[in-house]
């Protein structure tokens, strides 16, 4: 059986609390292996590591450090196959789906390789009589982050290859779920020529999480998962005089008005509710058509389109979705489908009892579709995280705009219309994070940044592009005069000012 260790110091870690966690095939349903679980010492351990080999990375020019991420990319692109097939065989989306996972992050990992002109200060020339002024951005020292199971390459490249690149080192705390591919992303930037100790890999659960929030030594903790417990980290971790970002759920709606391009809409909204089994943040779990001929028109042509969808497995190229991650997690998605029913929406079609010929132990569930689903429902303002799309009718665009602005997630949303001045209208007043229009994932390009509103995000800073090098660094502001340049006669008593 496959063991899957921490990565410290530039080496596997066999230590650790002696407990273990079990890892599934979702596709069969079977244990494929185990992962040992910290306690506070293998987190100690990580961040002495880190610790030591922090200054003489950051020491390090920019454009060197660079060169290690480019290096980087060049070895996770030639191991892309082998690192799909790992992340599917243990969380479960299609290879297709892994791969974009994968890319996703190298896209985080090219916006770091520009790091020497996204480190470059502020000046000014003569701010008073003979004094310059200027800024310089410096790393933080040691950074943790800690990640989901639902994006395993994503996610822990969108932190660490920021937070590296501007001259930290990084202990990442991935989800248990699915621990592999973080290990060999690690072992990779070491091979890429990244230091011992830069890049360490923490396996573990709430215990190792704990260890983290409230180690003296660590500068900065960025989270991404769900939003209970990113408000618990977020308020721990700021506690203990930490840096936090935390980003948590979503319930992302797709709002439809009567002037959309609809087959497009409906292939839009079918990819993106059920993609990846509906596990993604920005998935789009709600659909919003505004008018009753819309929801009629848009209801038969999700039916349609729907009821065409292959599930099966990981592996299996001509599927659009394989199984889920846990059977404890398809269970929670077939309560919250009980729980429609009973809370009065409308089953359109009923994915609970999907079995695979052949895999009927595998996680699976099928396409899940309510209609008449009502902002009151319990069912409505929870997220659930799986292949189960609600259709909220609406009659008019106030109604259609206050349903995602008055929802306590506010990840992301899309608007699906012809008319700019709708679109326009519309980004401009929802209270959400992150827009589409005629973009049913709006999830934003690496060079920009990442980062939901409301009980989607605690913190004030978001993932990647310049916020997620304003996070991992901190600015030094020098105010300088040499000797022999003019001085004003005013008494070192006062203030000084530009008067
Ligand atoms: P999760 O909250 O269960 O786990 C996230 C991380 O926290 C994991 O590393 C896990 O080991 C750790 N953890 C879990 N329970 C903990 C506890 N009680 N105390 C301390 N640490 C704990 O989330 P998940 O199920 O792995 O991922 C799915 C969730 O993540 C969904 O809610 C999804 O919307 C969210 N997510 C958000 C974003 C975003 O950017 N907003 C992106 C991806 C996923």
């Amino acid at each position: 059986m496959r063991e899957v260790m921490h990565f410290v110091g530039g080496a596997r870690l066999a230590g650790g609390s002696g407990r273990w966690g079990e890892i599934y095939d979702p596709n069969t349903g079977e244990i494929q292996g185990r992962v040992a679980l910290a306690d506070a010492a293998v987190v100690d351990a990580a961040v002495k590591a880190a610790r030591a080999a922090q200054p003489g990375w950051a020491a390090l020019n920019p454009q060197r450090r660079a060169r290690v991420m480019f290096e980087f990319k060049r070895l996770v692109e030639s191991q892309m196959e082998a690192l799909a097939a790992l992340l599917s065989s243990e969380h479960g989306k299609v290879l297709a789906d892994s791969r974009g996972d994968i890319q996703r992050g190298l896209e985080v990992v090219e916006f770091a390789c520009g790091v020497p002109h996204a480190l470059k200060g502020e000046y000014t020339d003569g701010a008073g009589p003979g004094i310059d002024v200027w800024s310089m951005r410096q790393p933080l020292g040691v950074a943790a982050g800690i990640t989901p199971f639902n994006f395993p390459a994503m996610i822990p490249m969108w932190m660490f290859a920021v937070a590296i690149a501007v001259g930290n080192a990084f202990v990442l705390k991935p989800s248990e779920k699915d621990p592999s591919v973080p290990v060999r992303l690690a072992e990779l930037f070491l091979e890429a020529g990244g230091p011992p100790g830069v890049l360490n890999v923490v396996q573990g659960d709430a215990a190792a999480v704990e260890a983290i929030l409230v180690h003296p030594d660590i500068a900065a903790v960025s989270f991404v998962g769900s939003s209970d417990v990113a408000a618990r980290v977020y308020a721990t971790a700021a506690a203990h005089g930490k840096r936090v970002q935390a980003m948590g759920g979503a319930k992302n709606h797709g709002i439809v008005l009567p002037d959309a391009d609809l087959d497009q809409a409906v292939s839009d909204i079918v990819g993106a509710a059920y993609g990846s089994a509906g596990e993604r943040c920005m998935a789009l779990p709600v659909v919003v058509p505004v008018g009753a001929g819309t929801a009629e028109a848009l209801r038969g042509r999700l039916l349609s389109e729907i009821e065409r969808l292959k599930v099966g497995l990981s592996t299996d190229p001509d599927v659009q979705y394989g199984p889920v991650v846990t059977a404890a997690h398809r269970r929670r998605i077939e309560d919250y489908i009980e729980l429609g029913v009973r809370e009065g929406a409308e089953l359109v079609l009923d994915g609970r009892g999907f079995a695979l010929q052949g895999h009927k132990q595998g996680f699976f569930i099928g396409p899940t579709l309510f209609d008449h689903v009502a902002p009151k429902m319990k069912t409505y303002q929870d997220e659930i995280f799986g292949p189960v799309l609600q259709i909220v009718r609406a009659e008019t665009f106030e109604e259609a705009l206050a349903l995602p602005s008055e929802h306590a997630y506010g990840n992301g949303v899309s608007v699906f219309t012809r008319s700019g001045q709708a679109a326009r209208e519309f980004a401009r007043r929802v209270d959400v994070g992150m827009v589409g229009v005629n973009v049913p994932i709006p999830v934003p390009v690496a060079y920009h940044t990442f980062g939901g509103w409301k009980r989607s995000a605690f913190g004030d800073a978001n993932q990647h592009g310049m916020e997620g090098v304003r996070f991992f660094t901190r600015v030094k502001t020098v105010t300088a005069r040499w000797p022999g340049d003019a001085r004003p006669g005013e008494s070192a008593f006062v203030i000084p000012t530009l008067r």
